[in-house]
C-alpha cells in the first residue's frame, strides 16, 4: 500500500486564498481589514525569520500588519504597557509576541496580559478554557493543532468514532490536539489516547490508532509495525538530523525529519504527512485565520 499524501503545502494555498477572498469581501462591506501586530523583543535571528514568515503572510492575504521591533534591553513594565496599548487599538484584532523574551522578562506575565479576544495564539488560560469546554465557546484553537485538524478534515478521513492515539502531551501540541479531537462535533467525536514517556506500552497503543498524531521530537520514534494498515498518521516532529547543501543556493541546509519513519510508514499507512511539508506550513495558515476570525467576532459575523 502506498498512503496518499497529505501535503501542508497544498493546504495551506488552499486555505490562503480563501482568507483572502473573505478579506476582499469583508472590506467592501465593512470597510475593515483584520489587523495583526508582531511584537519582537530582541534579534534572535530564529525569531526574526519567524516574524518576517508572519508578516510576509499577512501582507499577502490583504492584513493591516504592524510590526513591532523592540530592543531586548525593553522593561516588563514597558513591555506591558506596549500590550496594553495593542489591547486598546480599534484596527488590531491579533496580538503576536515572538518567543522567546530575554531573561529578565515574565514571558507567562506578558502572554497573559494579552486580551483573550485577540489572542490569535490560543494560548491564553482563557483561550485553553474556552477549548477544553469546547463548541461555540471556542475562539481561537491553537494554530498546529488547529492546522491538525484541518489536514484530517480536507483529506476526508472521518473522525467520528475513530481511534485516535496522540503521542506527546505537550500544551502546545499533545494535549489541546488530544481535546479537540474528543468534542462532539466536526472534525472530532473521536475515542482519543495520550501517550508519553510514562506509557507502558507505546506501540500496543499505536497499533490501534485509525489516526495516530505524533508530536514528541524523536527522530523516527514510531516503527513502521506500530501503524495499524490504512490509518492516517500525522508526523508532527521536525527534527534536525544534519545538514546538506541546497541544490537550489548552494547553501547549508538543515535536513529535518519527523517522528516517524516516513519511507517505510507510507507503504502501510493510508494517510501521512511528510516532513517537511506536512503539518509545518500548517501553523502560521491557522494564525491567520484566527486572525480573521477575531475580526469577524468584533464584526459579529463569525
Ligand atoms: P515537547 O514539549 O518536547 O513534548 C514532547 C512530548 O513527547 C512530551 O509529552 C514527551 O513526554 C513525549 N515524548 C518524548 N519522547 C517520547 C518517547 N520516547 N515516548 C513517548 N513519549 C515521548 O514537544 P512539542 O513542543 O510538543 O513538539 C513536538 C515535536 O513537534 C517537535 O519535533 C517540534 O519541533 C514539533 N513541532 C512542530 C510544529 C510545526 O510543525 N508547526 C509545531 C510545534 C511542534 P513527557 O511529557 O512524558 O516528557
Amino acid at each position: 500500500m502506498t498512503a496518499k499524501l497529505i501535503k501542508g503545502t497544498e493546504i495551506r494555498e488552499q486555505i490562503l486564498e480563501e482568507i483572502t477572498t473573505e478579506v476582499a469581501q469583508i472590506k467592501a462591506k465593512h470597510g475593515v481589514v483584520p489587523g495583526l501586530v508582531t511584537i519582537l523583543v530582541g534579534a534572535n535571528p530564529a525569531s526574526i525569520s519567524y516574524v518576517t514568515l508572519k508578516i510576509q503572510t499577512a501582507h499577502r492575504v490583504g492584513f493591516h500588519e504592524v510590526q513591532d521591533n523592540q530592543d531586548a534591553t525593553i522593561s516588563e513594565e514597558d513591555l506591558l504597557a506596549l500590550i496594553d496599548k495593542y489591547n486598546k487599538d480599534d484596527s488590531i484584532n491579533g496580538i503576536l509576541v515572538q518567543l522567546p523574551l530575554p531573561k529578565h522578562v515574565d514571558e507567562k506575565k506578558v502572554l497573559n496580559a494579552i486580551d483573550p479576544d485577540k489572542d490569535v495564539d490560543g494560548f491564553h488560560p482563557v483561550n485553553v478554557g474556552r477549548l477544553m469546554i469546547g463548541g461555540k465557546e471556542v475562539k481561537f484553537p491553537p494554530c498546529t493543532p488547529a492546522g491538525i485538524q484541518e489536514m484530517i478534515v480536507r483529506a476526508g478521513v472521518e473522525t467520528k468514532g475513530a481511534e485516535v492515539v496522540v503521542v506527546g502531551r505537550s500544551n502546545i501540541v499533545g494535549k489541546p490536539i488530544a481535546n479537540m479531537m474528543v468534542q462532539k462535533g466536526k472534525g472530532a467525536n473521536s475515542t482519543v489516547t495520550i501517550v508519553h514517556t510514562g506509557t507502558k506500552d507505546l506501540a500496543a497503543h499505536c497499533k490501534r490508532a485509525d489516526i495516530l498524531i505524533v508530536a514528541a521530537g524523536v527522530p523516527g520514534l514510531v516503527k513502521p509495525e506500530w501503524i495499524k494498515p490504512g490509518a492516517c498518521v500525522i508526523d508532527v516532529g521536525v527534527n534536525r538530523v544534519g545538514e546538506t547543501v541546497s541544490e537550489k543556493t548552494g547553501k547549508k541546509v538543515a535536513v529535518l525529519r519527523g517522528d516517524v519513519d516516513f519511507d517505510a510508514a507510507k507503504e502501510i499507512a493510508g494517510y501521512i504527512t511528510p516532513v517537511p511539508g506536512g503539518v509545518g506550513p500548517m501553523t502560521i495558515t491557522m494564525l491567520m485565520l484566527n486572525t480573521l476570525k477575531s475580526l469577524k467576532f468584533k464584526l459579529g459575523i463569525a
